[in-house]
């Protein structure tokens, strides 16, 4: 394989030679052209700084910290030249760079817990804003849904427990024709283990059973339901959620509509973990 960088401004010309799947990026200006031959078909790209970083360098991965992370802090500071330069200096490139907080593994945010993964997409104050964003999204699509499949459906709606405390429920939905229905909320957390789902269920319906009542003389009902509905913030979809939506009628094609919201909705708090002050 035979490569050549058309350096322009940044550089005169070279040809190189390599053995490995890329050649020695690390001796070429960042931004030259690069051709690249090799058996019969013939390679041509702008090699920009990502591709330096990331991919190959000596032909070789680079190891060690994460690398879109590095890159992306980088970024977060101007150019890569600015970058550079303060990078020289010991002192700023600690200041600028602080992807693992070094001095303990403690939330980087809110000093709280351990920086785990659980931590930051489900109870960290700082994602709170977008947690709660990925909860209303979930809860709208099944709602919709609910309504499509001609439920009288209404959602947060404040209620009085048989003990005299105030509970809201996501969603509440019932059949005009059998004046029964469904206190449903959807749960948009950290999947651990298969009984997960189930004990959702359970943790809701001891939470919500108080305010049948209360919902039963509100909207003059025979009957109502209570269902803790896992959605797995990573985009798991479960068996137990496949079954309450046949219970209600719903299409279970709605199901990867779910648990995509979810995942995207836990994507954006991660990333304003990450890369926000
Ligand atoms: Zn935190």
């Amino acid at each position: 394989m035979a490569g050549l960088c058309e350096g322009g401004a940044l550089g005169k010309p070279r040809k190189i030679t390599g053995r490995m799947s890329y050649p020695n990026l690390g001796d070429w200006p960042i931004g030259c052209k690069v051709t690249i031959a090799t058996e019969g078909a013939v390679m041509e790209r702008k090699m920009p700084f990502k591709d330096a970083l990331e991919g190959m360098v000596n032909g070789r991965r680079v190891r060690g910290r994460r690398r879109y992370q590095m890159i992306d802090d980088i970024e977060i500071y101007g150019s890569y030249a600015e970058t550079k330069r303060k990078a020289e200096n010991r002192k700023d490139w600690r200041k600028l760079v602080r992807a693992v907080p070094s001095q303990d593994n403690r939330c980087r945010h809110c000093h709280n817990e351990v920086e785990t993964l659980v931590h930051v997409l489900g109870s960290c104050p700082h994602g709170e804003v977008l947690r709660n964003a990925r909860h209303h999204q979930v809860r709208s699509i099944i709602a919709t849904a609910l309504k499509d499949a001609d439920y009288n459906t209404f959602k947060e709606v404040h209620g009085l427990s048989v003990t005299g405390s105030t509970r809201r429920i996501d969603i509440i939905a019932f059949k005009e024709s059998t004046r029964s229905g469904f206190i449903i909320d959807p749960t948009v957390r950290f999947e651990t283990n298969e009984e997960q789902p189930a004990e959702v269920d359970k943790e809701k319906k001891n939470i919500y059973n108080p305010t049948i009542p209360y919902y039963l003389q509100k909207y003059q009902l025979e009957e109502l339901e209570v269902i803790g509905l896992l959605v797995g913030e990573r985009g798991t979809a479960t068996l137990f959620m496949k079954d309450v939506f046949k219970r209600l009628g719903i299409p279970t094609s709605i199901i990867p509509i779910v648990t995509l919201a979810a995942l995207k909705g836990s994507i954006a708090p991660l990333k304003h973990h990450l890369y926000s002050k």
